[in-house]
């Protein structure tokens, strides 16, 4: 099977436009790179991609990577064509003066524009932070109808968006590692499976799930559809190790592996779960470090609260920068991340046995 690198698997997904609700490239590529590796593939009503490996148990292993990211959504036009936008997800306001956005019109064309602000020169003595819908869109047409011309409109989504890098050996950067690296680990794990690498009597149900960075939309309807034993949430989370950053508020460091969830906004971890995955990372002989309780939430959120309950964790590779439009890995991390999942995967049936 000619499956690309899992490096070119993360370029092809981070440069992939995909925020919240309208993931439909992401799940093009995923669907076609993971098809030789699984029974059954399907798209719910949400849009999650949810494939199937059959076990020799009727047990289920649900792993859930988020295909969404954070972007932004057209709600004005005004009368000199420039655009108006509120957020999809969570951003820091001051971040988005200055940059370049990818959007799509309604009938799926890209177009670019700049988040314009005005240069130092006019603004002297004048430094407020600005909110979210008082940026503008700079596209370059002279009025609103020149935009409507062209396909423009009120709904349009975008990205922040800058092309994926690598900045030195093993060190990259590219828009939307949260949570294309979790994707990433997660179409892994299926070929792993496949090639018999990694073996589990369970049946295995992969979710590519959409709108995590709404609210856990997708997985929380996933959760409910595929009736999971045993649930896995994969992650690309917040690596605070750089200036500025107190230690006590440094919610994971890059370099120092796979980061494993004890409690965030949305859950707290069965003791169990964490102890396990703890001593899978042992096991596979990788780093591993505790994620900082308290901060953030991932799709195990509502997949733990699915039905009657389900025994859920979260790995997650640490990307600094997350939310912004460009965050920062280190190889090494994803591939710790990766030998963590490939263990777990091994032996969580022992977890519901
Ligand atoms: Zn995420």
């Amino acid at each position: 099977m000619n499956l690309p690198s899992n490096v070119e698997i993360l370029r092809l997904l981070s440069d992939a436009f995909g925020p919240s609700g309208h993931e439909d490239d992401v799940r093009e590529h995923v669907s076609q790179l993971i098809e030789p590796f699984v029974d059954d593939i399907r798209t719910d009503a949400l849009g999650n991609l949810i494939a199937t490996r059959k076990g020799t148990s009727d047990k289920v292993l649900m792993l859930d990577a988020h295909t969404d990211e954070v972007g932004i959504i057209v709600r004005y036009i005004d009368d000199k064509g420039f655009l108006r936008f509120a957020k999809i997800g969570g951003w820091d306001d001051r971040l988005f003066a200055g940059h370049r956005v990818t959007l799509r019109t309604a009938k799926g064309k890209f177009y670019y524009g700049v988040i314009g602000m005005p240069p130092p020169h006019i603004t002297e003595g004048d430094k407020k932070a600005i909110a979210a819908e008082d940026y503008f869109i700079d596209i370059g047409a002279k009025s609103r109808r020149e935009a409507e011309r062209r396909g423009v409109g009120v709904g349009d989504v975008g990205t922040l968006a800058y092309p994926f890098s690598e900045i030195a050996k093993g060190v990259y950067i590219g828009k939307a590692f949260d949570d294309r690296a979790g994707c990433v680990l997660l179409i892994a794990t299926l070929a792993a499976l496949a090639s018999g690498k990694v073996r589990t009597p369970l049946t295995v149900k992969a979710n590519f799930a959409t709108s995590e960075e709404v609210g856990l939309r997708g997985a929380r309807v996933a959760a409910f559809g595929i009736a999971p034993d045993v649930a896995l949430a994969l992650e690309g989370t917040i690596g605070a190790d750089f200036p500025g950053i107190a230690p006590e508020k440094c919610i994971c460091s890059l370099g120092a592996g796979p980061a494993i969830s004890v409690m965030d906004r949305t859950m707290v971890f069965p003791r169990r779960m964490t102890d396990f995955l703890v001593a899978c990372a042992k096991a596979a002989k990788v780093p591993c470090q505790i994620k900082m309780p308290a901060i953030g939430g991932t799709d195990a959120g509502a997949i733990h609260q699915s039905r009657a309950g389900v025994l859920t964790g979260a790995i997650a590779v640490p990307c600094r920068y997350i939310h912004g439009p460009n965050s920062l890995l280190l190889w090494k991390d994803f591939e710790s991340s990766l030998a963590l999942t490939f263990q777990a995967v091994r032996r969580i049936h022992t977890l519901i046995e």
